[in-house]
């Protein structure tokens, strides 16, 4: 499985549809601090994970409300739901409506297969899939998630460099991982290992996989429970700065990824606990306690990242949170409603919501216009709809 001969190089020349280009234009955008015409301070593009079109519609809607950057990422179990058990439909049908949205956009996105599996036939197909459809993949074969321990540098190098092979040339950029990341994102992430990134290991893997994107292990977790309730996520911003040293060196152009990034919101947990407890008969008791045991990584550490060469962060737990408290909250208001649309709707709006906190947290807004708000102004708060939100943040 060694390889010899260079890596190819990401074609940048390929043009995809309107206003659609590759995750690595857009986050290295962010690393060099590009907004408009100018360059300031680095900023993130928090990588949300689509699982339905209200989602790709949420996140559309808060990007162009931002005139930010964005990258939907799709999983392999996102892309069964899409595609009524088929992934490869699923492709078929994220990535149209993507294009068809971002066709009439205002600002550009990325498309990025979240945990590509190179390792068996039935990944190889998803990943050979998402390079014909969508503008990234990440190419994850640090772990053996069969026998839930770390491949070894050479196999991941391997397959890694394979997915290289295929999709740099059609400008599909490739994101690598590199160490063992603990928890549970959904049936394709379970790991209950973990192994930070080995330096001497980070060098030989950019260089002989030619990968411009990597997630780099260094603390973050995926899943819900980061950790013990009260305590601290730690990250380890160190290493993260020596890693980027040896990046400006063999590949100034690489971008980390920080995966397990989720930041929860303390007012949306308070809002879930509040519905539970009105909708009464045991509810509160009985599911509670576990939201108030979720425990995510500080803002102040992801911040750290950014300017560590971080520039894709990948957030979902506090997104789905989001979306389940805006519902009970529906039910709460309404359980008789018979209308789907506007449980979607709620949901949606909810999901806007969640959306434009991180984008903004991130310094991800004013990429591509002006922003349409006021974004010091802009206070999340369930209690209050969408479009109340906006106008308070006017
Ligand atoms: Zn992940």
């Amino acid at each position: 499985m060694k390889t010899f001969n260079n890596p190819p190089k990401l074609n940048t020349d390929r043009r995809f549809s309107d206003n659609m280009t590759s995750s690595h234009a857009l986050t290295l955008k962010a690393k060099q601090g590009e907004k408009g015409n100018s360059k300031g301070t680095p900023y993130a593009l928090p990588a949300f994970n689509i699982t339905t079109i209200q989602g790709i519609n949420a996140a559309f809607d808060a990007f162009e409300i931002l005139g930010a950057s964005g990258v939907l990422a799709v999983s392999n179990s996102a892309l069964k739901h899409f595609g009524g058990g088929d992934p490869i439909t699923g492709l078929e049908v994220a990535a149209d409506y993507i294009a068809s949205r971002a066709k009439r956009s205002t600002i550009q996105v990325a498309t990025h297969l979240d945990h590509g599996d190179y390792t068996t036939e039935a990944g190889r197909k998803v990943v050979q899939g998402a390079v014909q459809h969508l503008t990234g993949v990440m190419a994850d074969n640090s772990t053996d998630h069969a026998n839930k321990c770390g491949r070894s540098l050479e196999e991941n190098i391997g397959y890694t460099r394979e997915v290289v092979n295929m999709a740099h040339p059609l400008g599909v950029s490739v994101e690598g991982e590199l160490g063992v990341l603990a928890g549970e994102e959904d049936e394709d992430t379970k790991s209950e290992i973990s192994t930070y990134t080995q330096p001497d290991e980070f060098e030989q893997f950019i260089t002989e996989t030619g990968v411009l994107m990597i997630a780099p292990t260094i603390g973050t977790m995926h899943g819900p429970n980061k950790g013990k309730p009260g305590t601290k996520v730690k990250l380890n911003i160190e290493l993260a700065h020596e890693l980027l040293k040896i990046a400006d060196r063999v590949q100034p152009e690489t971008i980390f990824v920080a995966h397990g990034a989720s930041t929860l919101y303390p007012q949306v947990v308070e809002y879930a606990v509040e519905k539970l407890q009105s909708l009464g008969a045991g509810m509160a008791e009985k599911y509670g306690q576990t939201w108030k045991n979720y425990v995510g990584t500080d803002w102040e550490q992801i911040q750290g990242l950014i300017g560590a060469g971080f520039a894709k962060v990948n957030t979902d737990t506090e997104n789905r949170q989001t979306f389940l408290s805006a519902l009970l909250g529906a039910v709460n208001e309404n359980a008789a409603k018979v209308d789907i649309r506007w449980y979607d709707k709620k949901t949606t709006e909810a999901l806007t919501q969640s959306y434009l906190v991180k984008c903004i947290m991130a310094d991800n807004y004013g990429v591509w216009h002006e922003p349409k708000i006021n974004v010091e102004k802009f206070i999340f708060d369930l209690h209050v709809s969408l479009a109340d939100t906006l106008k308070n943040a006017q």
